[in-house]
């Protein structure tokens, strides 16, 4: 069985997908950390993407990802060194964006995220899961908030993580990486035709959890699965 959930920067998606995931013993796949781990090899390597994109283009199979589960966690590995924790920091957001944008980088991830899905029951969290990645999927949500409030919610995130930053270069950061990912030519952010749309904005995280575990429940127990 495959779970899509979509949805704009801070609108909840990975720790509702996490959550959700633990409670059907589903495997969660965080599509993000891999943008996130080619901006940081972009970054790494001192490549201007926006300028010069054929620069990452040409570099693409010197990028092995690899993905383990440990303890329930998704680790990522870029070229055999753990960087799960590298890739949260705001530089490493917005480079993941600028990445995002190639069709060529999309062409490369897409792979290995199907490959994923293939092998087990995923819950899997990201832009365009419903809408390219899992076109099939049994259940597709996109979740959304106001960009205040998704702004809000990373804020108090990079806080407990120690990260320095206001929360007005969260919002901007917010913004820059909406519009970015929304407005790309290849699979860009938006809801699948068949997908939930599911408002987070004003809810705690358990609230959204519970709303989304009986939605999914429902749609388990229609599908007899
Ligand atoms: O989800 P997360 O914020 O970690 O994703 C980082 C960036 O990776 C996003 O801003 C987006 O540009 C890109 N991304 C994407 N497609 C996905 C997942 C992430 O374009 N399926």
């Amino acid at each position: 069985m495959q779970i899509a959930i979509d949805g704009p920067s801070g609108a909840g998606k990975s720790t509702i997908a996490k959550a959700l995931a633990n409670v059907f013993h589903f495997t969660y796949i965080d599509t993000g950390a891999m943008y996130r781990a080619v901006g940081l090899f972009a970054l790494q390597h001192n490549i201007d993407v926006k300028e010069n994109p054929d620069a990452l283009i040409e570099r693409l199979d010197d990028i092995q990802l690899t993905i383990r589960c440990e303890d329930k966690q998704q680790r990522i590995f870029l070229n055999g060194s753990d960087v799960s924790d590298q890739i949260r920091v705001p530089q490493v957001s917005i480079a993941a964006s600028n990445v995002a944008v190639i069709p060529a980088v999309r062409l490369k991830l897409v792979e290995l995220q199907r490959m994923l899905a293939a092998k087990q029951n995923v819950i899997m969290d990201g832009r365009d899961v419903g809408t390219y990645i899992l076109p099939d999927a049994d259940i597709k949500i996109f979740l959304t908030a106001t960009v205040e409030d998704r702004a809000a919610r990373r804020y108090a995130e990079l806080l407990q993580r120690k990260t320095q930053t206001t929360y007005e270069a969260v919002l901007e950061d917010m913004k820059y990486r909406d519009k970015n990912d929304s407005s790309r030519a290849f699979a860009p952010l938006k809801p699948a035709k068949d997908a939930l749309i599911v408002d987070t904005t004003g809810n705690t995280l358990e609230q959204s959890i519970e709303l989304l575990k009986k939605l999914i429940e429902t749609k388990k127990n229609e599908e007899g699965k």
